[in-house]
């Protein structure tokens, strides 16, 4: 991704900055320092490469913002969005000592100060020598977090793009998925066919047979046999920078045996008690709880060994985590995953996974729509 590309309007609009102020003040932070990655992106709009040389958007929480870029850089930052929100770019040359930028231009009576969750640690260390002494570092990421996992309605809509995109692979897969060729093959396919429908390819998972157990198994060299089922989760992400990520469940040459058929079954029931009960109002914990318990009482709950579900938007996994215990309240415009699974170790296992959007009323609306029943090619 370039910081050239195009974002609409609405994707970016000019209060985000200002919210994030208000953040830092209630955080009791006197600055954010955001490093390229979906948190500048979210207040800028300008999709920046990590870097050994800095770049960083320097957020006061009282005064104007400015963003500090390697001069080299410029061009590029001058052409994304930052600039029409009214941000100052401040370029640095090779001999400059950006960190010392920072600080002077922040001045000498910071107390408290939040820096972006994934920036380097050497840039970090950087910070803690030019800040100054007693200055304490903390993260910027509670700030941050709390703004983006409630979706504006065109972030919605990007994310409701990206779950057709992803749809229409699931869609194709009778193209590609076949006896006698290997998971790795069906997975270059696949990857070609997510990067038609989006700008880049973030993960896939085609895991057949026995690999169907292991929720992190992403492709190997082993043959597709017949009657065998195979876990399809895959993701990408489009130009306008929001995630897709979906799971379905494939058999091909014939039926899977009894007993996975019946795993199925409690699965799906699962899945759709979980989708029907998600909505505003629920705690993520209580939602982890529907799943849970459809699987545990149909004999199934040791095999049930991941969190249900994870926040997706300018990254596939962000807050919100719908994960046993937690008592955070989702509200409308929250998006995450839904996707229980069901894995026997050493035999074969299942996951069913849709992103669902928490709607203003009572509810929440899927964002995938192929079939979640066991696909037989
Ligand atoms: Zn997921
Ligand atoms: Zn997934």
């Amino acid at each position: 991704m370039s910081g050239r590309l195009s974002q609409h309007p609405d994707l970016c609009p000019a209060d985000r900055v200002e919210r994030a102020q208000q953040g830092a003040v209630q955080a009791g932070l006197d600055a954010l320092l955001i490093s390229p990655g979906a948190d500048l992106r979210y207040l800028t709009g300008y999709a920046a490469h990590p870097l050994e040389r800095l770049t960083c958007l320097v957020v006061p929480a009282r005064g104007e913002p400015f963003l500090v870029v390697p001069l080299l850089e410029k061009p590029s930052a001058a052409a994304s969005p930052a600039v029409g929100l009214g941000i100052e770019i401040v370029g640095w040359a090779e001999t400059e000592d950006p960190y010392a930028l920072i600080a002077k231009r922040l001045g000498g009576s910071l107390r408290r100060v939040g820096l972006d969750k994934q920036m380097w640690a050497e840039q970090v260390l950087a910070f803690q020598r030019s800040l100054p002494s007693g200055a304490e570092l903390d993260l910027a990421g509670g700030v941050l977090g709390e703004m983006r996992m409630r979706k504006s309605p065109a972030e919605v809509e990007a994310l409701r793009k990206a779950g057709a995109a992803i749809d229409r692979v699931h869609s194709s897969m009778g193209e590609w998925l076949r006896v006698g060729r290997t998971e790795r093959e069906v997975a270059r396919d696949i990857a070609d066919a997510i990067l038609a429908e989006h700008a880049t390819v973030d993960f896939v998972i085609v895991a057949s047979g026995p690999n169907s157990a292991s929720p992190h198994h992403e492709t190997s060299d082993r043959v597709i046999g017949a009657g065998e089922p195979v876990v399809v989760d895959i993701g990408g992400t489009t130009q306008d920078g929001y995630c897709s990520d979906s799971t379905r469940n494939y058999c091909v040459g014939g039926r899977p045996d009894a007993g996975y058929q019946k795993l199925f079954e409690v699965l799906l029931a699962a899945q759709r008690a979980q989708c029907e009960a998600a909505g505003p109002g629920i705690t993520s914990g209580r939602l982890d709880a529907v799943g849970r318990t459809v699987i545990a009482d149909a004999g199934y709950g040791e095999y049930f060994v991941h969190r249900t579900g994870h926040g997706i938007g300018l990254e596939t996994h962000e807050e919100p985590y719908i994960v046993a215990g937690s008592a955070h309240v989702l509200e409308p415009g929250m998006t995450f995953s839904i996707e229980p699974g069901i894995y026997v170790p050493g035999r074969y296992g299942a996951r069913i996974e849709d992103i669902v959007v928490c709607n203003n009323g009572i509810g929440a609306e899927r964002l995938n729509g192929t079939p979640r029943d066991l696909v037989q090619l």
